[in-house]
């Protein structure tokens, strides 16, 4: 017999509290929901967070090596997938920009039709603003003013936009770093503090000044009486015995993410389930629950039509010039042409490590012949000016003297991801990626990253791997349990409810349909409030809300 209501744990889990989980957690308390979030990264404060990227253990997140930070780098032979793991999820190191789609991706990709996208989205990227506090990036610096140069220099300076960001900054003609009674919530929210302009969003933000989930939605969602369980990482999800399509609810498996030993295991029970936990995190979850057999239904859709947001990095390093690193981590924008956008990005002066990764900017189809024509760039240099190419390769100063170009395209390209033995690591399944790659030679991109150099008097830069093994580097992978009409199609539906199971969805960005060509995160907000206006309140919960075997019923 099914269990009641009352002896379930909690109503419903949230697995993983970036902006899908903590806007899912939100919605469902505010229903009258008894809420759990399960989040795998630590809880930050500005007290704990570290003060540069030489602080590892405090930035990086390799719990099984002792760094215990917020931001992670996974290596596949498609991509270098960057993304967050923390309590608030990616918005801990991402960068704050928040733009809305443009209206043509509503249009493409497997979503196209499903709804009247265009007419509803405005609403729920209204909400999700409000929530985040987005607003006009009012504060332009050296990056910004040498990207705007730059772009009028080659003939597009009318693109150049200020970005729409989640920060509290100062009011015009105010210095940062002012604390106030909360700002956004009519006193609901906790107090803030008004940005800084030191450039450190991407290392955390230290004052309080970006408009984080643990200071937005999950805020509210705490005070509403949602429990977060941070350190807790979720690695089973079962139908309880009775109904193998969830209708009788789901045992949940948890261990300690950050143990290495004693892992103390968990066991909850729930009604309802929202995956959350990114486009990497739930297909890695999905895959191994569809493998050992606690969710065999999962749609075989399972890992494809993965998207990096067609992303290249490059950017141009100003020795000696002046200070590159202030203001805020994306502070404006371009469009190079109609399908390519640039953003300039800055980390905080001596959060210098990603110089690592960056090298001069070379051309070329990739392969040896692209590192035949790297290797002659290098030596070229060496030979005509020894001490600024040494001097480039320095990590010291990197932060100050460089700015990132973040060049993402609107163009469809997709990769696959599969759960198999990797060869060099025969034991156990992993992620690997499949398919063709994307592109990480951006032709207009690099002249762009040349002109951006040549106006600042400095070198333009690549990215090492973009060269060596013609892997591009994204933040923004999206997709892999992509919306659908039917499960041989996607794993959700248009209410992000996953096919085959009942009250269970997804609301990440796994969800995403199309390359959004600008950074996501807004959207993934948007979709998850609309996928939570649907969710009856708990009142009136029925608990059989399914598309079970692709039917599209209501
Ligand atoms: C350096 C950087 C800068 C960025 N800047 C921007 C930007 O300016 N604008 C923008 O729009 N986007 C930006 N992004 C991307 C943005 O962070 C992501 O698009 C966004 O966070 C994705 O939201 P999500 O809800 O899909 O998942 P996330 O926010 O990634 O949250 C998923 C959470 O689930 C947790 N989790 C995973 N697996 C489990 C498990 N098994 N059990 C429990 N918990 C689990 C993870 O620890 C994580 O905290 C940036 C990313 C990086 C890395």
């Amino acid at each position: 017999m099914a269990p009641r209501n009352e002896e379930f744990d909690f109503d419903f889990i949230v697995i993983g509290s970036g902006f899908g989980g903590s806007v899912s957690a939100l919605r469902l308390v505010e229903k009258g929901y008894r809420v759990a979030v399960m989040e795998m990264g630590r809880r930050w404060t500005p007290q704990s967070l570290p003060h540069t990227s030489w602080s590892i253990h405090r930035w990086f997140w390799r719990p099984k090596f002792g760094l215990r930070g917020f931001f992670n780098m996974r290596f596949f032979r498609h991509a270098t997938i960057f993304h967050g793991c923390a309590v608030g999820g990616g918005s801990i190191t991402y960068a704050g920009t928040l733009l809305p789609a443009p209206e043509k991706v509503w249009t493409t990709g497997s979503w196209a039709g499903l709804s009247d996208w265009q007419a509803e989205m405005p609403n729920h990227y209204q909400t999700a603003s409000r929530m985040l506090g987005v607003t006009q990036n009012k504060i332009l610096w050296p990056a910004d003013h040498l990207l705007r140069k730059a772009a009028e220099a080659a003939g597009f300076g009318r693109t150049f936009y200020s970005t729409s960001v989640g920060i509290f900054q100062p009011a015009d003609g105010e210095a940062g770093n002012k604390s106030f009674p909360d700002p956004f919530f009519g006193g609901e929210g906790p107090p803030r503090t008004t940005c800084t302009s030191c450039g450190g969003c991407i290392m955390g933000c230290r004052y309080g000044a970006k408009n984080t989930l643990d200071l937005t939605y999950l805020y509210l969602a705490e005070k509403c009486g949602a429990q977060v369980f941070p350190e807790t990482k979720v690695v089973n999800v079962k139908p309880l015995a009775g109904a193998s399509d969830g209708g009788a609810g789901y045992e949940i498996r948890t261990v300690k993410s950050t143990a290495w030993i004693r892992r103390q295991p968990g066991r909850f029970t729930r009604r309802g389930v929202v995956l959350s936990a990114s486009s990497l995190g739930t297909m890695e979850l999905l895959f191994r629950l569809k493998d050992n057999g606690s969710l065999p239904a999962i749609s075989g859709r399972l890992g494809k039509h993965v998207r990096t947001n067609s992303e290249s990095l490059i950017g141009a390093r100003m020795p000696g010039a002046e200070d590159f690193s202030q203001g805020i981590a994306i502070g404006s924008g371009v469009y190079i042409d109609e399908h390519t956008h640039v953003e300039a990005v800055r980390y905080p002066s001596g959060s210098d490590t990603m110089s690592l990764l960056t090298t001069i900017l070379t051309d070329g189809l990739p392969g040896w012949q692209r590192i035949g024509l790297w290797l002659r760039n290098v030596l070229g240099s060496l030979l005509r000016h020894p001490l600024k190419t040494l001097r480039l390769a320095l990590p010291w100063g990197w932060a100050r003297e460089h700015v990132i170009l973040l060049c993402m395209q609107a163009l469809d390209g997709h990769i696959q991801m599969r759960w198999e033995r990797p060869w060099f690591w025969p034991f156990r399944k992993t992620l690997v990626s499949r398919g063709k790659k994307v592109p990480t030679y951006i032709p207009r991109a690099n002249e762009f990253a040349r002109k951006v150099a040549q106006v600042a008097g400095g070198t333009a830069m690549s990215m090492l791997p973009e060269i060596l093994f013609d892997v591009p580097g994204t933040a923004h992978c999206i997709g892999g349990c992509v919306i659908a009409a039917s499960p041989d199609r996607g794993v959700v539906d248009h209410r992000q409810r996953v096919f085959g199971y009942r009250n269970m969805y997804i609301c990440d960005g796994s969800v995403l349909g199309a390359n959004l060509g600008v950074n996501p995160s807004l959207t993934i907000t948007a979709l998850a409030e609309r996928a939570m206006s649907f969710i009856p309140p708990a009142a009136g919960a029925a608990w059989n809300d399914a598309v079970v075997r692709g039917t599209t019923a209501p």
